[in-house]
């Protein structure tokens, strides 16, 4: 009775570990979750305030599919001073948080059959999106240190669309100029879309950002998918973006018209404030996630585990040496202490595990204490 596009994809694997971390801590016992992909600070002050003042004055009614016009015009605004990326409000579609972007950009542009490069590891929800769309996800393995991936040989006739992610979840790396510029160069030449998500851009330590819309040939084949979430604490509040040719931008449109109708009204007046509002929050958040960053990589050096660059996002992506499940749930059932294993981002990544350190650094020396202890036992 269930449809076939339901049967190919998996609940998140995440699932399990975290509803284990959940029944611990109601059995009273001191966990630690670093699976949690969310930011643990409240969302500014004036950004809720933009809310509970549009709600007030009666913004509770629905608004155009794409957006209301100030949000799009915000977006629009911010992706061409920050990003150089030549858009107007055509270009932009606002959807109830990035996930659903990313979903509606998949379901309109890939077909039965399709392929889809994704880097290996990427984002969990990539692959179900693609395998949703009936499309075929090829994997293509990161080389020289997550620094590159040899993606011109996995390119085929049927190659639809390559999803990138800098900075990366799960890895915490940001990709260097040359590889976007690569990206660039197959993308064009071989006449394929690029889905590029951005939601981590301003979470960055080491390097620096580039759109790669903003490359030249590229604004006319390249869905940039950003959001909220991540940049002002933002998660349970729902609101995120595409931009994209106007001809994708419009079939994007007619899923959301037809399943949700739009984000909620005063969450996108929400939207506005932040765009228009003071960013200093970014900073301090950004100064935070890199003490935490750098107490747990000196601990990893220390005990020599390898990992992946973190340069951006709230990651930590290492070898544990044996498999990443089987560690992950004796780590929570021991040493309580919640990790994700790599085998949910991709095909390769079997012994390796993902640290989120968007958590307290009292947390964050609790794991290393108990990380280090369990791995000598
Ligand atoms: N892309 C990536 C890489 C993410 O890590 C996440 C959140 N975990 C999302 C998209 C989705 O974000 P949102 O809350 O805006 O749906």
């Amino acid at each position: 009775m269930i449809a076939e596009r339901v049967k190919t994809i998996q609940p998140s694997a995440t699932l399990r570990i975290s509803t284990l971390a959940k029944e611990l801590a109601r059995e009273g016992k001191d966990v630690v979750d670093m699976s949690v992909g969310e930011p643990d600070f409240v969302t500014p002050q004036h950004i809720m305030d933009a809310a509970v003042k549009a709600m007030k004055e009666g913004k509770v009614f629905y608004t155009p599919t794409k957006g209301i016009p100030e949000l799009l015009e915000a977006i629009a605004e911010k992706l061409r001073e920050e990003n150089n990326i030549e858009v107007t409000p055509q270009n932009i579609i606002v959807t109830p948080g990035a996930k659903y972007a990313i979903f509606e950009a998949v379901m309109c542009t890939v077909d039965r059959g399709d392929e889809v490069i994704l880097l290996d590891p990427s984002w969990v929800s990539y692959e179900a999106c693609v395998l949703m769309a009936r499309g075929k996800p090829i994997w293509v393995p990161h080389t020289n240190n997550f620094q590159d991936a040899p993606i011109e040989e996995y390119i085929t006739r049927k190659t639809k669309m390559i999803i990138i992610n800098t900075p990366s979840n799960p890895i915490g790396v940001v990709y260097p100029k040359e590889f976007i510029k690569k990206i660039r160069d197959i993308a064009v030449d071989n006449d394929i879309l690029v889905l590029s998500d951005e939601i981590y851009e301003k979470i960055i330590f080491e390097g620096s950002h580039i759109s790669i819309a903003s490359l030249d040939g590229m604004d006319e084949r390249t869905i940039t998918i950003n959001g909220f979430s991540k940049t002002y604490s933002m998660t349970g509040w729902r609101l995120g973006y595409a931009a994209a040719p106007e001809w994708i931008i419009k079939e994007m449109n007619k899923i959301q018209s037809h399943s949700v109708s739009h984000p909620t009204s005063f969450v996108q007046y929400a939207g506005v404030a932040a765009l228009k509002g003071d960013q200093s929050f970014i900073k301090e958040m950004v100064s935070e996630f890199k003490k935490r960053r750098d107490m747990i990589v000196e601990k990893l050096k220390d005990l020599q585990i390898e990992f992946a660059p973190p340069k951006g996002a709230f990651y930590i992506f290492m070898d544990v040496g044996r498999d990443g499940t089987e560690f992950c749930e004796e780590f929570l059932s021991k040493e309580y202490v919640a990790l994700t294993p790599g085998s949910a981002f991709g095909i390769s990544f079997k012994t390796w595990v993902r640290v989120s350190y968007a958590t307290s650094q009292s947390n964050i020396m609790k794991f290393l204490e108990r990380f280090e202890r369990f791995i000598q036992t």
